[in-house]
């Protein structure tokens, strides 16, 4: 939980900024901040959770680091939104993964890794691991169908379970009724903007991110990463119904739906999080908070090997690399769907239900 001094720093900046209001036009905070004369803790986990990070108001900030007023909202809401991950992480024993965020998704990922190779190479064998295989049903020949299917059936479910208990913690604890979750007017407009990452727009120019000049770098390519990653979503629903359903096995050919799907995904999530990885390599650290860069890292690059090992497997799916890379592959899936709830991921639960309350108290004022 965000400690009282963080939450009386994050107040004090608030006050000011309420005095100011300079920086009206940049995103939601503002307005939202305007209809509040006093910020409990609720009001600055909303307000935190509603920040893109676009920096647009640090950059224009006459209050900034170095005047003595210290005004850094960027970094102070990044920390706030830290403590607040944490807190509503469930359960509470395994949020400790949101602290070294960065050697916890390794260490995660890396132990599903060695955990399917050993799997592996006892039922398998290292004849079928290191052989070619093709045709239909190749992949089950190296990982079989039910080891294939039941545990990542399981791991979805359990990280959907874990967010969404997050989600219902934020909303009690920001004052969100259970009225309002059925305000579908709300939702909508909510979901248009998480779509359309309206508030990376800045004030139109687009973010102060990496630095001072304004850019839509950032925009685009979280576009990439976010429609890359609902592209290779739509591509693994597809093949699991004509693989449950239709009875179709994979590996499909390239001129089907989950492999064309699948491929656009991909280069999207490849160009777009190495993208972003060179923008937070390049970014000013001064409006930033170690931990969300930590976490922001730890999860661009999980995201970033698991399409590049799920392209390689697509372009060497009938050479003898085929079993180690699915091995690799499906380790690294694993490790998304296991550390999603405690890193970076959390953020779009936390950052939409914010959207969905500044949008119904828009439509109450
Ligand atoms: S960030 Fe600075 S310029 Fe913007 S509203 Fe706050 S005090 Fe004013
Ligand atoms: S960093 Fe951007 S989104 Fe966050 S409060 Fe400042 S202007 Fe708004």
């Amino acid at each position: 939980m965000p400690s009282a001094e963080l939450l009386k720093e994050a107040g004090r900046q608030m006050t000011i900024c309420n005095a100011c209001r300079y920086c009206e036009g940049y995103c939601a905070v503002f307005p939202a901040m305007e209809r509040r004369r006093i910020f409990t803790k609720a009001d600055l986990v909303y307000l935190a959770n509603l920040c893109f990070d676009c920096r647009d108001c640090y950059y224009a900030c006459q209050y900034a680091p170095p005047h003595e007023f210290g005004v850094n909202v960027p970094k102070i809401f990044a920390e706030v939104r830290a403590d607040t991950y944490q807190e509503y992480g469930w359960p509470a024993i395994l949020s400790r993964l949101f602290k070294r965020n960065g050697r916890a998704v390794s260490l995660v990922t890396g132990a599903v890794v060695a955990i399917i190779l050993l799997f592996v190479l006892a039922l398998q064998g290292p004849a079928v691991l290191f052989g070619a295989h093709v045709g239909e049903g190749s992949f089950y020949r190296v990982v079989p169908y039910l080891a294939m299917t039941v545990p990542f059936l399981i791991f979805a479910l359990y990280g959907l379970a874990a967010l969404l208990f997050g989600a219902c913690r934020f909303w009690r604890d920001t004052r969100g009724s259970l009225a309002d979750v059925v305000d579908f007017g709300a939702l909508w407009r909510a979901t248009q903007e998480a779509f359309g990452l309206t508030y990376l727009k800045g004030g139109g120019a687009g973010c102060n991110y990496p630095d001072s000049a304004f850019s839509h770098g950032r925009r685009r390519l979280h576009h990439l990463v976010f429609y890359g990653f609902l592209l290779d979503f739509a591509a693994t629903t597809i093949a699991a119904f004509y693989d449950h359903f239709l009875g179709w096995v994979a590996p499909y050919p390239l001129l089907s739906w989950p492999v064309a799907l699948g491929t656009l995904g991909g280069i999207g999530l490849l160009i777009g999080t190495g993208g972003l990885l060179y923008l937070k390599w390049r970014s000013d650290r001064e409006p930033a908070e170690g931990r969300m860069v930590s976490m922001d890292v730890a999860f661009l690059m999980l995201l970033f090997l698991t399409s590049a090992t799920g392209m390689l497997l697509l372009a060497l799916r009938e050479s003898p690399a085929m079993g180690t890379l699915l091995v690799v592959h499906l380790g690294f899936v694993a490790g998304l769907f296991l550390t999603a709830p405690y890193g970076k991921f959390a953020h779009v639960v936390y950052r939409y239900a914010a959207l969905v309350q500044n949008s119904i108290e828009q439509a109450r004022t």
